[in-house]
């Protein structure tokens, strides 16, 4: 099936990825847009509120939002 990102137009075939892919944002708007949202997250699980300040390395092992903060492709 494939999708087209409601902001920036891109399209891209759903490979049953994360849900947080799945509300009609291709992956770099999604990820934009949870920005604030996620930073939340991890101050309220007691961590940094680092989400999508690193760009290749990160040190938070334990971040479960690592692999989309980091994921800038
Ligand atoms: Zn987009």
């Amino acid at each position: 099936m494939t999708y087209q990102c409601i902001k920036c137009k891109t399209t891209w075939v759903n490979g049953g990825e994360s849900d947080l892919y799945s509300h009609g944002l291709c992956k770099d708007c999604a990820r934009i847009l949870l920005i604030p949202t996620i930073r939340r997250k991890q101050l309220r699980e007691g961590n940094f509120d680092c989400f999508g300040k690193a760009s290749s390395y990160c040190d938070q092992r334990l971040c479960k939002y690592k692999l989309v903060c980091l994921n800038n492709s």
